[in-house]
C-alpha cells in the first residue's frame, strides 16, 4: 500500500523570511515507509534511464541521491560548497537572491560519457541544479535526468533546465 507523500511535507509559513512558505522534507525522511517509497520512485526512474552515477548538491541532494545509488549499486558524487573537497575540483557559480554561491565537484568524480542522474530535495529557481548540471558536463558526463522530491512550480525553475528530463514527486 502506498502513502500520499504530500502528507509528509511540513509547510512552514514565513520561514526563513516573511511571505515565504518553506517546504520541510524532514517528516518524510523521518518516516521509513514514506522515505522508502520516495526513494523507490526515483530508483525506478533512474533504472529506466540506465544511470551510471548520481550527483547531488550539498546537503539535501545527498539525502535524496545516496539511497538511490545504494539501491542501484552505483556511485554517488557530492557537489559541495567552498572549502569542503580536498582534491582538485571544477566549480560552477549561480545567483542567489543576494549575491552568489559556488558549487564544486572533484575532477575525477565523473568519467567522460557516464550517464548521470542529478538529485536534489527541491527545485525552486533552478540555480542550484543548473550549476550541478554544469559541473557534470564540464567533466564530460551526460545528464540523462534530474530528480526532486518537490518542484515549486511558481518559480519556473523548470525553464532553467529546459532540455533535461525531470522527475518531481510532488508539486506545490
Ligand atoms: P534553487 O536553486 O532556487 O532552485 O533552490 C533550490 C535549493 O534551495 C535546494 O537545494 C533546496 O534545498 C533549497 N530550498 C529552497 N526552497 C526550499 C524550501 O522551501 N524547502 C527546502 N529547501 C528549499
Amino acid at each position: 500500500m502506498s502513502v500520499n507523500l504530500h502528507d509528509y511535507i511540513a509547510s512552514v509559513p514565513d520561514f526563513p523570511e516573511k511571505g515565504i512558505i518553506y517546504r520541510d522534507i524532514s517528516p518524510l525522511m523521518a518516516d521509513g515507509t514514506a522515505y522508502r517509497q520516495a526513494t523507490d520512485e526515483i530508483v525506478a526512474y533512474a533504472w529506466k534511464k540506465e544511470v551510471d552515477m548520481i550527483v547531488g548538491p550539498e546537503a539535501r541532494g545527498f539525502i535524496v541521491g545516496c539511497p538511490v545509488a545504494y539501491k542501484l549499486g552505483i556511485g554517488f558524487a557530492p557537489a559541495r560548497k567552498k572549502g569542503k573537497l580536498p582534491r582538485p575540483t571544477v566549480s560552477a557559480s549561480y545567483g542567489l537572491e543576494y549575491g552568489k554561491s559556488t558549487l564544486y565537484l572533484h575532477k575525477d568524480a565523473i568519467k567522460p560519457g557516464q550517464k548521470v542522474l542529478v538529485t536534489d530535495d527541491l527545485l525552486a529557481t533552478g540555480g542550484t541544479i543548473a550549476a550541478t548540471i554544469q559541473l557534470v558536463e564540464d567533466l564530460g558526463g551526460i545528464v540523462v535526468g534530474t530528480a526532486f522530491l518537490i518542484e515549486l512550480t511558481d518559480l519556473n525553475g523548470r525553464d532553467k533546465i529546459k532540455g533535461y528530463d525531470m522527475l518531481a514527486l510532488m508539486k506545490y
